[in-house]
């Protein structure tokens, strides 16, 4: 099974009532690529993936297109696209095999070949002698996965889940993420996956769009989006980040607790400065190029984290070994590689 290129172009919505839930969004997914929709609550996730599914028209000018085929006005029963939802929607009047095989029954797949594919997907799917279960008798978890098979078992062109994990316990959360991982990557179907929850979309996403109010605020990798956040948003919504107000001033970045060494090539100017936690090191004052006190201190178990003033116009969140022993009020100094500081631009909202 291979999945279809994506490409949604310049979809915007605008609601009846005047609610501008999207601004014109343009983006093209890959055969296979699973694309993770990532932002806080109301940025427009829900409305873009209705969009694709054909649950909603664009503003006009905006275009769904598969492969070569634009299906803005094809009605979601002909689209050919599986959902997942947070809520499971199953039909609670059939049994697990009968849910999974419905999509097949009504498309008139022959019986014994239905029984093949849901022997196959229940398999996949890991929930061998539930089959003759009705789904109110199923655990959220085992709800999920019936919820998936019955959404692949069309072989969709795209699928689409929106927050299919969020109802479960962080403990099945994590377990669930795995599987979906490897299942999404045996069956090569091009998957656009809506969640609020930043570890899911690292774990899952071959690429990340982070949304903020109805527009994209970047796409990439994982790693471009932690590592090289283009904006504050970004950078604060993904993972922690310090942002520091400073000035670039002879290749440092010059803070009120001294400076640090940056990269080659930066120009000097007033700058914003992201600085992940964990790529600050606590060290000796002696010889340090910054300096500063820990104000707080607290054990999280894997590391502790620290909070350092006096070294930039506000507390700094410095990651520390969980075998490190310090304490409030030392006097210590910090150092940071010049490639772990990210200068952001100008204006960093
Ligand atoms: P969440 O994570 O809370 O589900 P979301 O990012 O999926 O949020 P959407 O559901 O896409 O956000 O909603 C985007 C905006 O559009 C919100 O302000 C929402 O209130 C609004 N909205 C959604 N559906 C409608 C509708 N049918 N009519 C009017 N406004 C709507």
């Amino acid at each position: 099974m291979t999945g279809v290129a994506l490409r949604i172009e310049t979809c915007g919505k605008t609601f009846a009532d005047a609610t501008r839930a999207l601004e014109p969004v343009t983006l093209t997914i890959a055969p296979g690529e699973t694309v993770v929709l990532l932002g806080p609550s109301g940025c427009g996730k829900t409305t873009l993936l209705r969009i694709i599914a054909g649950l909603e028209t664009p503003d006009r000018g905006g275009r769904i297109v598969f492969n070569d085929k634009d299906v803005t006005h094809v009605p979601i029963e002909r689209r050919n696209v599986g959902m997942v939802f947070q809520s499971y929607a199953l039909f609670p009047n059939m049994n697990v095999a009968e849910n999974i095989g419905y999509g097949l029954k009504i498309r008139s797949v022959n019986a014994s070949e239905r029984k093949k594919r849901i022997a196959e997907l229940i398999a996949l799917t890991g929930i061998e002698g539930l089959e003759h279960r009705r789904v109110d008798q199923l655990s959220g978890g085992q709800r999920q996965r019936v919820a998936l098979a019955r959404a692949v078992a069309v072989q969709p062109s795209v699928l689409l889940l929106d927050e299919p994990l969020t109802a479960l316990d962080a403990a099945l959360r994590e377990k669930l993420r795995g599987e979906l991982d490897r299942l999404l990557r045996a069956l090569g179907i091009t998957t656009i996956y809506v969640t609020h929850d930043q570890s899911e979309a690292m774990a899952l996403g071959d690429r990340i769009v982070v949304m903020r109010k109805g527009a994209i605020a970047q796409v990439g990798t994982p790693r471009d989006i932690y590592f090289a956040p283009e904006n504050r948003f970004v950078a604060e919504f993904v993972g922690a980040a310090n942002i520091i107000e400073a000035v670039c001033e002879g290749g440092a970045l010059v803070l009120p607790g001294g400076a640090l060494p940056l990269a080659n090539g930066t120009l000097d100017g007033p700058a914003f400065a992201m600085i992940r936690p964990e790529a600050i090191k606590l060290v000796a004052a002696g010889g340090a190029r910054l300096h500063g006190r820990v104000d707080s201190v607290s054990f999280v178990g894997d590391r502790q984290r620290a909070s350092v003033g006096g070294a930039a116009g506000k507390p700094i969140l410095v990651d520390v070994p969980n075998t490190m022993a310090v304490s409030v009020g030392d006097k210590i100094g910090l150092s940071v590689e010049p490639g772990a500081i990210r200068l952001l631009p100008g204006d960093p909202t």
